[in-house]
């Protein structure tokens, strides 16, 4: 049989989280290493458990739920989110407007499939979550990278957002609380986003997934609490705030106005209805979770186990002479910068590769999440403050050798 090649629409799709440098580490692990995997966000694998009272509401549905749901969702969780949202300020809830979908990655590709042709332009920040770029060029659009500002707190860059807007763009997304870099958004950034999406027609999509995980006192401002006149489609789900990323359960809320996008929301509805329903039993986990029961709260206190590991991480990773980094103000992520002169670096995969073989620690280049540059590069600190200690030790290690002479 002659051989079968991929679409070309995969030729820009790509997943460094769970790429090559991944798939090395997988393999040293069949060779009988330890690997220490601080390249993926996922409380399950770092033993945060699930709520037992949500765990109680789903099995209470097991027997009687075998069957397909409506494909936007099962009324009562929907109708528990637009509850939710309407008590977080969002303007214009309807459950009617709300898809719950295998995890959010899932609803990111149904509405960019639903809504680009060919040549579409999407604002996506750099440094992204890299599914947000891999959905837009997956479904024919074109990714356009605006730059967040490091020396800012990691703030969007007004200006280059302004710089990029073409006859061509059609929407700007935005990831707040922030992966990789871990800012928030401050109320002024995103009023200015609000003025240039009034001022350009544009939609505004907020991927909020980490709105709960905040520290220092940070607070998150939904962008859908700021406008009640433009279509704005926000994204969390159960992933990490529940810690439930297997559940695969994320919703989509379209708010603000939704006349002017309604063709596109019919199109979801197409996509949602061909693959019929999200996974219909853990859905119920959805009320239970919304109405409070839930346990990051106590995790993200100064004396809870997610702010000692990022306090540190990051205090390790600035000990690291060439090594500088933000405190992460919300999310599970550090994104620090290396001086890659000091260190010889010319590819940044090449050195996160090499690290993984010398010391058998996963992290992930910082070009993985479409940074522009080699001189990031980012670390997840779900793993306890023991491995954590351990790993950043190995880096630091690992790095003197790489010192220039
Ligand atoms: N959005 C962001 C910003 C993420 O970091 C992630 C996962 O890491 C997702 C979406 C995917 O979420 P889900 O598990 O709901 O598919």
């Amino acid at each position: 049989m002659k051989e079968v090649l991929k679409s070309n629409r995969l030729e820009h799709v790509c997943y460094d989280i769970r790429g090559p440098v991944a798939a090395e580490a997988a393999l040293l692990e069949s060779q009988g290493h330890k690997v220490s995997k601080l390249n993926i966000g996922n409380p399950g694998a770092f033993e945060f458990k699930a709520d037992e009272h949500i765990l109680e509401n789903i099995m209470s549905f097991l027997p009687s739920n075998s069957g397909y749901c409506e494909s936007k969702g099962i009324l009562s969780a929907r109708e528990a989110i637009a509850k939710s949202s309407l008590a977080k300020g969002f303007k214009n809830v309807d459950a009617k407007n709300i898809y719950i979908g295998n995890g959010v990655s899932e609803l990111i590709v149904m509405v960019m499939q639903a809504m680009l042709n060919h040549g579409d332009e999407i604002l996506i920040p750099a440094p992204d979550y890299p599914l947000w770029t891999a959905s837009v060029s997956l479904s024919n659009g074109t990714p356009i990278h605006y730059l967040c500002d490091e020396e800012n707190d990691w703030q969007p860059n007004i200006e280059d957002i302004r710089s990029k807007i073409t006859d061509k763009t059609k929407a700007i997304v935005i990831i707040n609380p922030n992966n990789p870099t871990g800012a928030v958004y401050s109320r002024e950034t995103l009023l200015e986003i609000i003025k240039i999406a009034r001022e350009y027609e544009l939609i505004i999509f907020s991927d909020e997934i980490y709105d709960q995980i905040l520290y220092d006192e940070s607070i998150h401002i939904p962008m859908a609490s700021l406008a009640d006149d433009l279509p704005i489609v926000t994204f969390n789900g159960l992933s990490k705030t529940y810690q439930l990323a297997g559940f695969r359960v994320g919703w989509m809320i379209f708010s603000g106005i939704t006349k002017p996008i309604q063709s596109l929301i019919d199109g979801v509805e197409t996509l949602a209805s061909m693959r019929l329903c999200a996974n219909a039993p853990m859905q119920y986990a959805i009320q239970p979770a919304l109405e409070g029961h839930q346990g990051i709260k106590d995790l993200i206190l100064p004396t809870g186990r997610l702010d000692k590991q990022r306090t540190l991480a990051w205090k390790m990773l600035n000990e690291i002479p060439g090594v500088s980094c933000k405190q992460a103000l919300g999310g599970l992520y550090l994104f620090p910068k290396i001086d890659t002169d000091y260190y010889q670096i010319d590819n940044d995969q090449q050195f996160i590769l090499d690290f993984l073989k010398e010391e058998k620690v996963l992290l992930v280049q910082g070009s993985g999440f479409n940074w522009p540059k080699n001189d990031h590069f980012r670390v997840v600190f779900l793993a306890s403050c023991e491995e954590l200690a351990s790993s950043l030790d190995k880096l630091a290690k690992y790095l003197k050798t790489r010192v220039k002479s």
